[in-house]
């Protein structure tokens, strides 16, 4: 079998939705399961309606509800007419706004939310677009079934980010799915959401379908994971950011987990994993141009000295100053263990024999984490940074590569430098707007102009 992820702009609107079920009929004999995200910027406008609902702004938040609404019931009504079935859909659709709005009343008298009801809110555009995905696939000629992610995904209860339960999932898959594709039809299943083991209903986090099919797809011993998407693969930056950047026909799981760890938002930065430990390859491909031949990730793809390049910004760097504890063994464990309690992860540490600077791009308890540091030593924080990562396996073998590339960013400030232990990842903080500038000319030193 093979799982089938389609991102938001693979299930826009109708036509799209229309694309992707011809997608899947020419996979039907690799026993496709079908993995789907919210129609585009749905998940956007849920999380800002129930934002609304919070903070007292109910009749803002009920109009992005009814937008919300509308446009479903259209999208379902241009895919399905007015059947049975259609008739079916569009019931299960409102009676999901109807507790939306409800939702956001509840929300607006409480005047604030938990991330357990902004779930329960978020998930609302997983749960409605699978829905209608599996109805148009079967007006279209797919025998799909619709089977709810939510019985199949189980996390655990860390809500907004929750850690799925492998063993639970692969049991789940089993028994839920593996009797559908037995039966050659096509299971469709919404990306992003879980539930925990007694039924409360999670997500993974943003972007988080990719990270869903990876795990369906090592549940259910995937020959292939595949990510449909807006790009023709994964590109030597993000295109958006920098024109000209080019296709990468093969790479390395651990050059792309890299490349998604540090901003290539391709791919959901835990979608690896799991295929790694499947050795499952992951393609990425381009809904709008099925022909093209994506972009392949597996063990093997040549060496390469820099593949790709990828940036982000909004990342904060915490400064540790203790000139008495760092010399002494086991002063970074202590370091690391409260931003473990805080469940704030680190991306980029440096140390020195007095300090230790580490970057991270959540600050939901930075607080926490700075009052609890502060047992140990000095603590500053610097916000308004950003991350750029020059990635490629060959990288840390190659000294004029390194020398090329801090030739290239001339005279930006580096506020840290890095090569990941492995060698594979140059990465440098700048302050956040010199994130783009500094990927374009890096791209430009080792991949040609962009002009
Ligand atoms: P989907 O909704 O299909 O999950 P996303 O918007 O999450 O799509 O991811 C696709 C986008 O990722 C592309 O439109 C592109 O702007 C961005 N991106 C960032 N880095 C890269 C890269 N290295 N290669 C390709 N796309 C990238
Ligand atoms: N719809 C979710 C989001 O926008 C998950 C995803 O698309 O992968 O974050
Ligand atoms: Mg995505």
């Amino acid at each position: 079998m093979i799982v089938a992820k389609f991102g938001g702009t693979s299930v826009a609107d109708a036509a799209a939705i229309r694309r992707t079920a011809s997608i899947i009929r020419g996979r039907l004999d690799r026993q496709p399961l079908v993995v789907v995200s919210a129609l585009a910027g749905t998940t956007n406008m849920l999380l800002a309606a129930a934002e609304q609902a919070a903070s007292g702004h109910l009749v803002a938040a009920i109009a992005q509800v009814e937008a919300l609404r509308e446009r479903h019931l259209s999208v379902a009504g241009e895919l399905l007419g007015d059947d049975d079935v259609a008739r079916d859909v569009a019931a299960e659709a409102s009676a999901l706004f109807d507790e939306l709005a409800h939702l956001s009343e509840a929300l607006s008298v409480l005047g604030h939310m938990t991330p357990r009801s902004l779930d329960a809110f978020s998930s609302v555009g997983e749960q409605i677009s699978a829905r209608i995905v599996a109805a148009a696939f079967v007006r279209e000629g797919v025998d799909a079934a619709l089977v709810d992610a939510r019985r199949v995904m189980v996390t655990d209860d860390s809500f907004g980010r929750a850690e799925p339960l492998p063993d639970a999932i692969a049991a789940a898959a089993r028994e839920l799915v593996s009797p559908l594709l037995r039966a050659g039809r096509v299971p469709v299943l919404g990306g992003y959401i879980g539930a925990t083991e007694s039924g409360v209903t999670t997500t993974l986090g943003r972007g988080g379908s990719d990270y869903s099919a990876s795990l369906f797809g090592a549940a259910l011993e995937a020959t292939a994971i595949e990510i449909w998407t807006d790009v023709d693969g994964m590109l030597t930056a993000d295109p958006r950011v920098v024109t000209g950047a080019r296709m990468i026909e093969h790479i390395r799981f651990d050059e792309a987990a890299e490349l998604a760890t540090f901003g290539a938002k391709v791919l959901h930065p835990s979608t690896i994993a799991p295929a790694v430990r499947r050795g499952i390859p992951v393609f990425v491909l381009n809904s709008l141009r099925p022909e093209g031949k994506g972009t392949r990730i597996t063990f093997d793809a040549p060496r390469e000295h820099v593949r790709a390049i990828a940036g982000k910004s909004n990342v904060l760097i915490v400064r540790v100053r203790s000139p008495r504890m760092l010399a002494t063994p086991g002063a970074l464990r202590k370091i690391f263990e409260v931003f473990e309690r805080n469940r704030t992860s680190v991306d980029v540490v440096a140390t020195s024999e007095v300090s230790v600077s580490l970057t991270v791009d959540d600050d939901l308890h930075l607080e926490s984490v700075v009052a609890q540091l502060r047992e140990f030593g000095d603590v500053s924080v610097e916000r308004g940074r950003g991350i750029v990562a020059l990635v490629g396996a060959g990288l840390g073998e190659s000294s004029p590569h390194m020398a090329r590339a801090l030739a290239a960013i001339g005279d930006v400030r580096l506020h840290m430098l890095s090569l990941s232990a492995t060698g594979i990842n140059l990465t440098l903080i700048v302050d956040a707007e010199q994130v783009q500038p500094v990927m374009v000319r890096l791209h430009d030193a080792f991949f040609g102009s962009h002009t």
